[in-house]
């Protein structure tokens, strides 16, 4: 579904990602693993529209998207997700919800969300989606609280109830373990099997939380130093030298 092909980022003579190739599946919900530093969230930015590449090749189901913006990559279902902007916290979880513009919007996806919002929180069919998709992620208790009094491993699941309003295909998830508590934890790994499994969601997630990543992703890719070092199982890739090398000397 994606290929990256020699992808490399250089922040002035520094280079993030150097040279990255690998490709995610349809279907798939593929682990991003390594060591801090290895260029993982850059290389999330560069296929995601957020950071243009300096040189190299993305594409998606084998059309080139190398530099697209991040709202004409959503316009083809390729969303990362972002944390709840500040602007949100004073609203409620539902009204989040609503305010995610249907893929079909026109507009930069931010703009399209605050332009969007008053027309959409009045709108019956969207609100009976936010609560349906409130109710999958086991959250429907909170629907009316302020984003900004949630609790961490809520505002991930909220982050994953936002892709489930726009029909995502593929969705880049950056560490969604960072601080969310093992019950949340175990909720958000349910909630990313069964988008995949029952509505067909691929997912690429960047975690440290081996666990996490053990319990829900085929195949891991080991990315350091901007290079991706292996591919495999996490059993695989835990086994493989040029990964432990690269742990260890961090
Ligand atoms: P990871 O997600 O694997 O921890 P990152 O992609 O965040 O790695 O970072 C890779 C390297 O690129 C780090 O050394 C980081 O300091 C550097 N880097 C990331 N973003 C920038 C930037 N905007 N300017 C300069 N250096 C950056």
């Amino acid at each position: 579904m994606i290929r990256v092909e020699n992808l490399h980022k250089h922040f002035g003579g520094f280079h993030a990602v150097d040279g990255a190739s690998l490709t995610i599946a349809e279907g798939s919900i593929t682990g991003l693993i390594g060591p801090n530093g290895a260029g993982k969230t850059t290389l999330f930015n560069v296929i995601a529209g957020v950071l243009k590449p300096t040189s190299g090749h993305v594409f998606m189901a084998g059309e080139d998207i190398t530099g697209l913006e991040p709202h004409e990559l959503f316009h083809k279902g390729l969303l990362r997700t972002f944390q709840i902007a500040h602007e949100f916290h004073s609203m409620t979880v539902r009204e989040n919800l609503m305010m995610v513009p249907a893929r079909q919007a026109g507009e930069r996806l931010m703009s399209a969300w605050f332009q969007r919002a008053k027309v959409r929180l009045e709108d019956e069919e969207i609100r009976r989606r936010a609560d349906e998709v409130l109710e999958f992620l086991t959250i429907d208790h909170i629907a009316d609280q302020k984003a900004g009094q949630i609790s961490g491993g809520q505002k991930k699941l909220l982050e994953l109830g936002r892709t489930m309003m726009t029909d995502a295909r593929i969705v880049f998830l950056d560490e969604v373990g960072a601080g969310v508590n093992r019950t949340l934890l175990n909720t958000i790994a349910d909630a990313i099997v069964r988008l995949n499994k029952e509505r067909g969601y691929t997912f690429v997630v960047i975690e440290h939380d081996m666990d996490f990543i053990g319990r829900i992703c085929d195949p891991v890719i080991c990315m350091a130093e901007g290079k991706v070092l292996a591919e495999g199982t996490l059993d695989e890739i835990k086994a493989n030298e040029h990964v432990i090398e690269a742990y260890l000397g961090t």
